[in-house]
């Protein structure tokens, strides 16, 4: 099964599961974060909602690595956990109303405005019904 990449910022980490997934040291492990390779990889035989922290946890790790962040391996699980707990209680925090990312109602009240004064006393001519 292909899944698609997880963007950080503007890098493409492709992203897998694979079952018994284990560290070079041959221990067992959830997931792997490989950001010479771009690559995050999570133990397929997780449940879900583990599965999801996971990614989060790797997806972490990127991020502390290509935006110069020190974040400690304890820190980097509590995080995953508790973006993972939000996202889980708090379904308008999830951003998939891809509305909340437009910018279409912001060009809009550009356009609305052009061309209008903008008054001396400071108040929105948006607000001016007049014009
Ligand atoms: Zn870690």
């Amino acid at each position: 099964m292909s899944h698609n990449p997880i963007l950080v910022g503007p890098l493409n980490y492709a992203y897998d599961e694979s079952p018994d997934l284990r560290a070079p040291s041959g221990r067992g492990i959830f997931g792997w974060c490989d950001t010479t390779r771009q690559a995050i990889l999570a133990e397929q035989n997780m449940y879900p909602a583990r599965k999801l922290a996971c990614r989060w946890h790797e997806t972490l790790h990127a991020v502390a690595n290509d935006y110069g962040i020190r974040l400690s391996e304890q820190t980097v699980a509590t995080l995953a956990m508790v973006i993972t707990q939000i996202l889980r209680d708090n379904p308008e925090m999830r951003g998939a109303d891809e509305s909340v990312f437009s910018i279409i109602p912001i060009i809009e009240e550009v356009q609305k405005n052009q061309g209008k004064e903008v008054k001396q006393n400071g108040t929105d001519p948006g607000a001016d019904d007049s014009s």
